[in-house]
């Protein structure tokens, strides 16, 4: 496909947050259910509601450029879920698991700070100031999720630390 101009850029970016998004919403579940620690149980839990939300921004800023939200696949986000799923398969020790999970997890949501703000700055330039709002609502979001698994870490890595 023939890339001409930052718009398009700006909805090819879109469109990888979008897949990666959708692929985020079947893959929270999975680290919710596997995970030890109630407070990291209860942490994806949220993110999943959060992310839920995010797809909502994402099908408004595609609504208001009139362009489909489909067409293309996240491989970077798939790769790194296709990661955690291999951690899961591990026979890990449970709070060795939580730590793992709380690093695939992270480099989740860097990956998500990345695109988001890339394409709050394209929607910023191309005078698109709602989906530069929306944008910005969601990078905040990944931002203060990306903070309380820091948290977490800070006690569970020293407990992972402890087993067996
Ligand atoms: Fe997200
Ligand atoms: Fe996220």
């Amino acid at each position: 496909m023939k890339m001409e101009s930052l718009q398009e850029l700006f909805i090819s970016e879109l469109k990888d947050l979008y897949s990666a998004e959708k692929q985020l919403l079947k893959a929270l579940p999975r680290m919710a259910k596997a995970c030890e620690s109630d407070e990291l149980r209860q942490g994806f839990e949220d993110h999943l509601a959060e992310t839920e939300g995010q797809v909502e921004r994402l099908e408004q800023i595609f609504d208001e450029l009139g362009v489909s939200p489909r067409g293309k696949k996240c491989v970077g986000m798939e790769g790194l879920i296709e990661e955690g799923k291999e951690l899961m398969e591990e026979d890990a020790e449970p709070e060795v698991l939580d730590a793992g999970l709380i690093s695939a997890a992270q480099k989740v949501e860097h990956y998500e700070i990345a695109g988001y703000g890339t394409a709050r700055t394209y929607a910023e330039l191309l005078g698109y100031d709602n989906a530069a709002k929306l944008l910005q609502e969601t990078l905040d979001e990944e931002g203060a999720t990306d903070k309380k698994l820091t948290a977490m870490a800070e006690k569970i890595n020293v407990e992972a630390r402890k087993a067996a």
